[in-house]
């Protein structure tokens, strides 16, 4: 039987940052990371803004970030704004690359690729071989978990479409919502990636009431929305797809003694975005920088109740996104979003709304804000 201070269950992004966290803030520490494909970080690409990087995290999050851009652009019907503010991107290819170098540079650390976990507690877990592993901390980082059949959320899915052109796109900057496109279906909009001169990530993303995803109609739409834009397709080179819950209200237990449910599975996510790399950034970062005899207590129950706090201002936004906002006005409430001030859209990416920031988002003129005015007439019947 082997014995670590951490065992990671799941190899994707969260146990990916807090493996690296570890190998930084804690170098002697013991790893075992228990992944059940044969690599890590599946098929993504995962970008985040410059503000959902705390400045103590730079030094070990740097090495994986594999493209980077000085802002990006959002487009609506007659509008464009460009966002100062960096934005990066890290492949699944780089993360496996990154995370494997890191735990086989450890003479006592362990990479398992290959290796399915079937049973998980505070401080071991059994792998289908039946070989059990211990560990001070089990993190348990299984990715999300399937949703309830009567979950109250609503859903971000999304199909990307990398492309090498036959010509230069002539993009600067990623374009992070194109809701130009139609939107009787509820909020949808394309995102583009410009990763070299010809190649670019389109992706189809709709925020919808359904979780069912059709690849086949979204690849169809995305190739018509490439020609529109006067571009040919020389070749294919990647395709990505996701559903991601975005719940009117989570049910996340607290961390308690163990095992620590993390990322997605843990409700470390932000609901109002799908996205989690800036939570599961900021709960490696607090992982490493505690001993893994001292994880659990009650700094880690603050810590994780402030999350809590956040993510539920967020529910409540999804609340009114998705019952009180009719399919064909939801882009409003996004418009509205980027007509407020930077810091207030940075701290919306980052979940880390402050009460100014919450006014800003609530207190609008009606139709095109989140108003209170708005909330009181009758819902959207669903
Ligand atoms: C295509 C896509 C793009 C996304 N893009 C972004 C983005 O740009 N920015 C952002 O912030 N968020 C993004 N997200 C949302 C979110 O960040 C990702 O879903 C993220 O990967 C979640 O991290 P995780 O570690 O919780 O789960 P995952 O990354 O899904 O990792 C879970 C891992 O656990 C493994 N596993 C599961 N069960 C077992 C088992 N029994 N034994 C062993 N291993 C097991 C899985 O194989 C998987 O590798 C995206 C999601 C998708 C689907």
């Amino acid at each position: 039987m082997s014995r670590f201070d951490y065992v990671l269950v799941g190899g994707g992004l969260q146990s990916g940052l807090i493996a690296l966290a570890l190998r930084r803030r804690q170098p002697d520490a013991t790893i075992a990371l228990v992944e059940r494909n044969d690599r890590l970080g599946g098929n993504h690409t995962w970008c985040f803004h410059d503000g959902d990087v705390p400045s103590g995290t730079r030094d070990w999050l740097d090495p994986l970030v594999e493209y980077r851009w000085d802002g990006y652009r959002v487009q609506f019907p007659g509008v464009q704004h460009t966002i100062a503010e960096p934005y990066a991107g890290i492949s699944s290819a780089r993360l496996h690359d990154i995370v494997a170098g890191a735990l086989r540079g450890h003479p006592e650390s362990e990479l398992r690729l290959g290796t399915e976990v079937v049973h998980i507690e505070a401080n071991r877990i059994e792998l289908r071989s039946g070989e059990t592993v211990l560990g001070t901390v089990v993190v348990d980082a299984r990715g999300p978990r399937p949703l309830e059949a009567n979950a109250r959320a609503g859903y971000q899915k999304f199909f990307g479409l990398e492309v090498e052109l036959t010509e230069g796109h002539g993009l600067d900057l990623p374009v992070v919502m194109d809701a130009t496109v139609d939107q009787s279906e509820g909020y949808r909009f394309m995102y583009l990636l410009p990763f070299d001169e010809r190649t670019v990530l389109v992706e189809d993303t709709y925020f919808h009431d359904t979780p069912v995803l059709d690849p086949d109609r979204l690849e169809e739409g995305i190739r018509a929305y490439i020609r529109t834009r006067g571009w040919s397709v020389s070749s294919v080179v990647r395709r990505e797809k996701g559903v991601l819950p975005m719940p009117w209200w989570g049910r996340f237990p607290p961390p308690g003694r163990g095992p620590l449910a993390a990322g997605y599975r843990g409700g470390w996510f932000h609901p109002g975005t799908g996205y989690s790399f800036p939570v599961a950034l900021r709960l490696a970062d607090f992982i490493a920088t505690r001993s893994p005899n001292a994880l659990y207590g009650r700094e880690l129950d603050r810590f994780a109740r402030a999350h809590r706090r956040q993510a539920r201002f967020s529910e409540f936004l999804n609340r009114l996104l998705f019952r009180w906002y009719p399919p064909a006005s939801r882009r409003t409430i996004f418009e509205r979003v980027y007509r407020l001030p930077p810091e207030t859209v940075r701290a919306f990416y980052a979940l880390r709304l402050g009460w100014r920031d919450r006014a800003r988002l609530l207190i609008g003129r009606p139709p095109k804000g989140l108003s209170i005015r708005h909330r009181l007439r009758p819902p959207h019947p669903s």
